[in-house]
């Protein structure tokens, strides 16, 4: 594949040469968290060796130096997603802080009891915990749509949900525990002609594949840019220049205003309007470097590898017949949850496989309402990124059989 040696990629990351529990590490918990390749972690260095300052408060060469290298990570974003321009950009820690950020201050002061979000059964709890405040505290109703049984959301059932006391439709692009892609731009182009914004959980989406904000339509599209290969505490959320005039500032301080007197405050203009005190500098130019590093592998490259990956996962998983995988849709991104036949609880089978050197997560993994609707209490979960090799999906396969010996 043109620009893709895995690897040569896997000898960017110097976490992956080492060893767990006497064993080369095979990293399969992408889906909670990724490693960091050489060059996001140069960038951290060298910034807080050489560059750094706080932003925005300008008058002195190394402020300048950190603003300028921060506030281009806007463009960044903005050019990784495709949207119009940067300032449709609000630099934030994450997903989590995003969509709180549209709860407080976009949604809450539109929404009266009785108003309706529309959401999938399939959310994490960044996208469920945020409209449960405006449940308990203003009345708001969730209603919530069904997978089938592969753990396929059909556009067409989350349209039925709107009525006329819809005010916003909350979906993820990917489900982070059953790897289902949902087709966010029919469910925005569903919502938006019964007049309803809708906004997109990307966490997941837009490590294992390209994203394109405008061509999706949504009003809102958030991501967190240590799921992007990037450092923890970096993300950002997309809003449209309609929704953003619409939002009120939700952390007030620092950097957001233009003007404080003792009567009175006036706000910096969007997107600053809503970034208040020192952000996460750092973190961002990492997360910038990370976006850059992605952009030149191509996530179109990266989608394709991780599709051959998935592709030969399945094959070989479809061989365990004690193993129940769950979610089968055929658009999914290489992200497997599953069970033991017996009575193996999930962290029996990540213990099992953490010996082998092999990380996978067990547990609800922040789906609640999912885990209840698939009828289970946890799930291990193997979620592969773009250094992950057909030789590791072997080598899972190895271990869970191994699993099947020891807890089956
Ligand atoms: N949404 C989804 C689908 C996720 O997988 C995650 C992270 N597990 C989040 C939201 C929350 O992201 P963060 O913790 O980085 O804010």
């Amino acid at each position: 594949m043109k620009n893709f040696d895995v690897n040569a990629i896997r000898a960017d990351f110097p976490i992956l040469a080492r060893q767990v529990n006497d064993k080369p590490l095979v990293y399969l918990d992408n889906g909670a968290s990724s490693q960091k390749p050489q060059v996001v972690i140069d960038a951290i260095t060298n910034a807080y060796s050489h560059e750094y300052s706080n932003v925005h408060r300008g008058l002195h060469y190394l402020s300048n130096v950190a603003t300028e290298k921060y506030e281009a990570v806007r463009a960044t974003i903005a050019k990784f997603l495709n949207a119009a321009s940067e300032d449709d950009i609000i630099l934030n820690s994450g997903t989590t802080e995003g969509i709180n950020m549209v709860a407080y201050g976009w949604a809450m002061p539109r929404m009266a009891a009785g108003d309706e979000i529309v959401l999938s059964v399939m959310e994490h709890h960044a996208n469920i915990v945020p409209w449960h405040f405006l449940r308990e505290r203003q009345g708001v109703v969730l209603k919530w749509v069904e997978t089938d049984a592969a753990g396929h959301l059909d556009p067409a059932k989350v349209a039925a949900a709107i009525t006329d006391k819809t005010k916003l439709v909350a979906i993820t692009h990917v489900s982070n525990v059953l790897g289902s892609k949902v087709d966010v731009k029919e469910i925005t182009r569903l919502a938006h002609a019964q007049g309803v914004p809708v906004l997109v959980d990307g966490s997941q989406a837009a490590v294992h594949m390209p994203v394109d904000v405008r061509d999706i339509g949504c009003d809102f599209y958030a991501i967190t840019g240590h799921k992007l290969y990037g450092p923890t505490g970096s993300g950002a959320i997309y809003v449209t220049r309609e929704r953003m005039a619409e939002m009120r500032p939700f952390i007030g301080g620092g950097d957001m205003i233009r003007e404080v007197t003792r009567e009175a405050v006036s706000y910096n203009d969007p997107p600053m309007k809503f970034e208040a005190g020192t952000p996460g500098i750092v973190q961002t130019i990492g997360f910038g470097v990370a976006l850059e590093y992605l952009m030149a592998l191509g996530m179109g490259n990266i989608a394709r590898h991780e599709e051959q990956l998935k592709t030969y996962a399945q094959s070989r998983l479809q061989g365990l017949n004690w193993l129940n995988v769950q979610g089968n849709t055929p658009d999914k991104a290489a992200i497997f949850s599953f069970t033991l036949d017996g009575a193996a609880h999930a962290h029996d089978i990540s213990t099992v496989l953490d010996k082998k050197g092999i990380a996978v997560r067990a547990g609800h993994h922040c789906a609640q309402p999912l885990m209840a609707h698939l009828g289970v209490t946890a799930t291990a979960r193997a979620s592969f990124g773009l250094y992950n090799t057909t030789q590791e999906v072997d080598k899972l396969i190895e271990a869970l059989e191994l699993c099947h010996e020891l807890l089956g």
